[in-house]
């Protein structure tokens, strides 16, 4: 397997202090990393970064071996880059349907194409299919975890990079969300950069954990590896 998405020397701050220092990660193709760590460990600030939403001070990012440096946030996404942030995304005046068409529209331009990667994504969530004419406003929160998911998938990125999609969801509504993640990886090849507080979920649908302090790489192991080993859960994890 060879990295989709590699991370040289990553350097990152936001005035004072650096939060990354020199971060080096690589992700191989097909693949689910989840990113662990404490609260303030940098998770979200390097996904932020790999997307462009902040420019890093040192370092490199590439995708499939193209630096991204100077490489707009909007042109991040037609390259195939999708971030969905902590918080759950939509927008909140237009209905599921309306989100799920404003999704596809980056990646097809004939309308019944972009009918067909809609519906898709209602076969996928189906709770969703029952929603379309409601307003993001109207959802609940797992319906817009959900809803966020889809409008981001829908436009067929080749990396995922999502960050707590667990936060403040009950447990059934986790799993169904790591299970349609996992599927869709293993169904299209998908590349998965998974930020996440709930580490046993996470390492239960990843195949590779890291796990950040302070902005460095202190363990990066299978996930399997790294639920199973008392000593790192411990020393990293905090369980
Ligand atoms: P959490 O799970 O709490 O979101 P995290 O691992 O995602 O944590 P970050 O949000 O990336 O961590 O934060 C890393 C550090 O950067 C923290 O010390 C945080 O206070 C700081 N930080 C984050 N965003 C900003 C900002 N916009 N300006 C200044 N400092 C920031």
């Amino acid at each position: 397997m060879t990295a989709l998405l590699t991370i040289e020397s990553l350097a990152v701050g936001y005035g004072g202090a650096p939060v990354i220092a020199s971060l080096d990660l690589a992700v191989e193709e097909g693949t689910v990393v989840a990113l662990l760590g404490a609260n303030g460990a940098g998770k979200t600030t390097l996904l932020r970064t790999v997307s462009g939403l902040i420019t890093p001070r040192g370092g490199r990012i590439l995708l499939d071996g193209d630096d991204l440096a100077g490489v707009a946030v909007e042109d991040r996404a037609r390259c195939g880059l999708a971030q969905v942030p902590e918080g759950r995304s939509v927008v909140a005046e237009l209905t599921v349907e309306e989100n799920l068409q404003l999704g596809a529209l980056w990646r097809h331009r004939r309308r019944a194409e972009r009918r067909v990667a809609v519906d898709e994504m209602y076969e996928l969530f189906e709770p969703l299919a029952r929603r379309r004419s409601s307003a993001g406003h109207q959802l609940s929160g797992g319906e817009r975890q959900m809803l966020a998911l889809a409008r981001a998938l829908v436009a067929e990125p080749r990396v995922l990079l999502l960050d707590e999609p667990s936060l403040g969801l009950a447990p059934r509504v986790v799993a169904q969300l790591l299970a349609v993640i996992r599927g869709t990886v293993d169904r299209t090849g998908l590349t998965v950069l998974l930020a996440e507080q709930n580490v046993t979920s996470a390492l239960s649908v990843a195949d590779r954990g890291v796990v950040l302090g302070l902005g460095e790489v202190v363990a990066d192991a299978p996930a399997a590896e790294l639920a199973a080993d008392p000593a790192l859960r411990h020393a990293y994890l905090g369980f």
